[in-house]
């Protein structure tokens, strides 16, 4: 886990850009899309063409909406957006149509787990605003072979939520903590896929030091466009580093705009902020304020789902969880459903966990699949822990096929029977087995008789060999047990 500093109170900000996954953009009918060809989702709205005019998308409002609500936010009647001016080839308008002094969701918050089982620490949030993305540039050699930029203009004007927390958090674990936290919200709710390698959930990280305990926050950089929380991590530990050495000699940090390099481990400035950004922001003429009514709102409120904390307590009273595994199985929304379902089925909740934590997610690793993916149905994990159970197989063996079935699905019990995994244990091959055994070993028989008890396991042992693995363990050992007049 990485720490804050020992000498210096560490004090990080996060400003996050969530993408919103709508069907269409922020203000024009042009698809939100991944991975087409470039310049193919777009629309005049999105590219600025003379004459046009926004139309606000009303599923991107209710998707705000939703995500102040379940940070704790004041969601605000009136909100207004404004333009920010910049030039930039990727933004052919020339601004970006952001919210600036009255964003739509104001003053709320998260709590936030660092380490399974700890109390949960509550990180303010600024604000959450909607806005406009822009588009990208890709440098890449050009189709004549000679270097050159490109511009696709697909991802402009799709819609993102800019989530801004007070500076709140204390170390790079924590950091990454609220992220984790925060993309499990977005998730939740379903308004976003916060998917970090897709590039929609976006962070930077402001960071600053101050001598330990004192109040007056010091001067901040920040880090831009971390897509790993692994980086998120690293990029500020780094920082940390970079800034304590800078203190230490009392060289005053400058204000200043950083990126991370993976490779040196080492932060570096991309530009100074000697003077703040100026963007010109003015309201958009072309858009009226944005007005939402209470009831709206309590619309929203009443469809938002139970969300990871509530889930996690509510496993842990409901059925008898560790918060380890309670915070493991409400990580995903997906997961929980799936729990609760196997559950349902099956009638226990402790061995549904093991199974799905163990057994399940390992093997959905290894495909690289996600659980929504699991062609092992909930009731028929239920009913692979069944056969166990009633020791028609073995766990062993019961184990060895959870990967096939969560990769092809099928009937568990046909799948053993398939293979010839049925344990021996109610079929006259399983003593013939065990009295070959002891034909083998008579010494080792006596010295069982004679009392040195722990010859049954390598008794035991010598039958599961002679099986293929294939005995229930529990009724062979009874069965050796009975045969040697214990
Ligand atoms: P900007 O628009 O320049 O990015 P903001 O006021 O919106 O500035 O702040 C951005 C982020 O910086 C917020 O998440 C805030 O919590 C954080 N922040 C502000 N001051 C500090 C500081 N001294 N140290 C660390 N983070 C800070
Ligand atoms: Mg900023």
């Amino acid at each position: 886990m990485s720490e804050g500093h020992p000498r210096y109170d560490v004090v990080i900000g996060l400003e996050v850009h969530a993408q919103l996954c709508t069907e269409s953009k922020l203000f024009s009918p042009a698809p939100v899309a991944y991975g087409e060809p470039a310049n193919h989702c777009v629309h005049p709205i999105c590219l600025g063409l003379p004459g046009v005019l926004p139309v606000l998308n009303a599923r991107a409002v209710e998707f705000a909406i939703l995500a102040g609500l379940a940070t704790h936010c004041t969601v605000q009647l009136h909100s207004v957006f404004a333009r920010k001016n910049y030039f930039y080839p990727d933004l052919p308008k020339g601004y970006q149509i952001s919210q600036y002094e009255e964003p739509i969701c104001t003053e709320g918050w998260i709590d936030v787990v660092v380490e399974p089982g700890a109390a949960p620490r509550r990180i303010r949030l600024t604000r959450i605003h909607m806005e406009e993305d822009a588009g990208k540039l890709i440098h890449e050699a050009g189709a004549a072979g000679s270097d050159g930029t490109r511009v696709d203009l697909n991802r402009a004007g799709v819609p993102l939520l800019e989530i801004v927390s007070e500076p709140d958090l204390r170390s790079p674990s924590e950091a990454a903590a609220y992220l984790r936290t925060l993309r499990g919200i977005l998730r939740y709710i379903g308004v976003s896929d916060a998917d970090l390698e897709k590039g929609h959930f976006r962070c930077d990280a402001n960071v600053s030091l101050k001598p330990r305990g004192t109040a007056e926050l010091g001067t901040r950089t920040e880090l831009k466009n971390l897509n790993s929380f692994r980086f998120v991590e690293e990029a500020i530990s780094a920082e940390i580093a970079r800034q304590a050495e800078l203190h230490d000699e009392g060289t005053p940090v400058q204000q200043a705009t950083m990126a991370y390099d993976p490779h040196t481990s080492r932060t570096r400035v991309l530009r100074l902020k000697e003077n703040a950004d100026d963007y010109r922001y003015f309201p958009d003429p072309d858009l009226v304020p944005l007005a939402i009514s209470a009831e709206q709102i309590e619309t929203a409120r009443a469809s938002l789902p139970e969300l990871a904390d509530a889930k996690c307590a509510r496993f842990q009273s409901q059925y008898a969880l560790t918060a380890q595994d309670a915070e493991q199985l409400t990580e995903s929304r997906p997961l929980a459903d799936y729990f609760e379902a196997a559950v349902a089925a099956y009638g226990l909740a402790k061995p549904v966990a093991n199974w799905l934590l163990r057994d399940v997610l390992q093997a959905l690793g290894e495909l690289e699949l996600g659980i929504e993916a699991a062609r092992l149905a909930p009731e028929s994990l239920a009913a692979l822990i069944r056969l166990v159970d009633a020791g028609s197989t073995n766990a062993k063996s019961a184990r060895g096929l959870v990967k096939e079935l969560v990769a092809n699905g099928g009937d568990p019990a046909a799948l053993v029977h398939e293979r010839g995994l049925e344990a021996l244990s109610d079929s006259g091959e399983l003593e013939a087995a065990v009295e070959a055994v002891l034909g083998e070993h008579p010494d080792d028989a006596e010295k069982f008789r004679a009392g040195e008890k722990k010859v049954l396991n390598f008794l035991m042992g010598q039958v599961m060999r002679r099986t293929a693995g294939k005995a229930d363990p529990k009724a062979v050992r009874e069965l050796l047990a009975r045969k040697l007049g214990a």
